[in-house]
């Protein structure tokens, strides 16, 4: 054996406000070239190991990440990073991991909804658990932003597609630490005087394809719990293409800087600038002319690096800290079928569910390709958990 695969498992236990910390309960070890084998060695941790929980990097990013849902997670490398800058990059990496889930729960449940819906749920916001719509945490001016439509624009298939597909790749990224054939690596602040950290002190940048780097900035940020996760969203998602198909079939790059032209042609006023910041995903999202042409801003709005991560962040963020707990807040318009009962564990009570209407896909039930997929139907787990493991049975 050359490579082994090393897996740690912790546990927390459910607490009022939360989960509590993480004890290490189990290591095992696998043969990397044969992982399917099942562990070639295990040890169960109790009281009688010594452990150094100050020194354990993953404990205390899980008690960091304290609101994460268990959620399985595969941390990238890290290189010259203290322990306390390493618990905030994997602490970071769970929320990011967390929060690229729901986004993508969301654009499956669209996808796999009847195309006669797909716009309505595509704009539709969500709320809190009382039912009361969210507005931005971020500004006043920004208004609600649950919604799918505020980050990338009306509904159209081709884009819900392209959005899929992207957020599939960054998934895999997230996963198998692989960007262009380069391993995905994390650096914490790094020393050189000449480097963007030192010079004009962003929260990250990267340098090569596969070299994240986190700064100063991104350890001290007051809202870690927000920022952090969208950085390394936003940092992971450079050097990606995307197969989109309008009218001719395209491969573009996803990224930050784009030209942009408006008004009556269109060709007047170009601005070339990075689409950073919630003002600028707004812009690409819903800019129209006198014409109600969006001038192509709703085709910068899917290849731009910020938008994916925000609307990943912020919906994630929402969900993590239990702000937003339905979505969609209103139903599609449906045909309301005779003597139809909910299934108690699956549906949600007072609404005519599972599909053809629609169920809670974030704290409930949501269909994916045809199967009714339900968080912890039967197990007794606590609203908001991600165990998607259950599956009720087809209708
Ligand atoms: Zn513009």
């Amino acid at each position: 054996m050359d490579q082994v695969v090393v897996l740690k498992t912790y546990s927390r236990e459910p607490t009022a406000g939360g989960l509590g910390g993480a004890a290490l309960t189990m290591v095992s070890v696998f043969d990397r070239r044969d992982e399917a084998a099942g562990p070639v060695a295990t040890l169960a941790i109790d009281d009688q190991v010594p452990q150094a929980r100050e020194a354990d990097c993953d404990a205390l990013a899980y008690e960091l990440a304290s609101e994460v849902p268990p959620v399985a997670v595969s941390f990238p490398p890290l290189s010259s990073c203290t322990v306390d800058e390493c618990a905030k990059t994997r602490a970071a990496w769970l929320r990011a991991n967390h929060d690229l889930f729901r986004v993508r729960q969301m654009l499956d449940f669209v996808a796999s909804s009847p195309p006669e819906q797909r716009a309505f749920l595509w704009a539709a916001q969500g709320g809190s658990e009382s039912g009361e719509r969210l507005m931005s945490y971020e500004s006043d001016d920004v208004g609600p932003n649950t919604a799918l439509e505020f980050y990338f624009g009306p509904y159209a298939e081709y884009r819900l597609q392209a959005i899929r597909i992207a957020y599939a790749r960054l998934w895999k990224i997230f996963h198998d630490h692989e960007v262009g054939g380069l391993q995905l690596d994390i650096e914490c602040t790094p020393d050189g005087p000449g480097d963007i950290c030192n010079t004009t002190r962003p929260g990250g940048h990267h340098a090569v394809k596969s070299n994240m780097k986190l700064c100063d900035k991104a350890y001290s940020t007051p809202s870690q719990a927000f920022d952090v996760p969208r950085l390394v969203l936003h940092e992971s998602m450079h050097h990606m293409f995307v197969p989109w198909q309008n009218t001719t079939p395209r491969l573009s790059p996803i990224m930050d800087t784009h030209t942009h032209g408006h008004g009556a042609l269109c060709a007047g006023q170009l601005v070339t600038d990075k689409g950073y910041g919630l003002k600028k995903i707004k812009h690409f999202a819903s800019y129209e002319n006198d014409r109600e042409d969006d001038c192509w801003h709703n085709n910068f709005a899917f290849r731009n690096n910020d938008t994916y991560a925000y609307a990943a962040a912020t919906i994630g963020t929402y969900i993590r800290f239990g702000y937003l707990a339905r979505w969609p807040l209103e139903h599609p318009p449906e045909e309301q079928e005779e003597g139809y009962l909910p299934d108690p564990d699956c549906g949600t009570p007072g609404v005519n569910t599972p599909p053809p209407g629609f169920s809670d896909p974030l704290s409930k039930c949501y269909k994916s390709n045809g199967e009714l997929v339900c968080p912890g139907a039967h197990g007794g787990l606590l609203p908001g958990d991600l165990d998607i493991a259950v599956i009720c049975p087809p209708l």
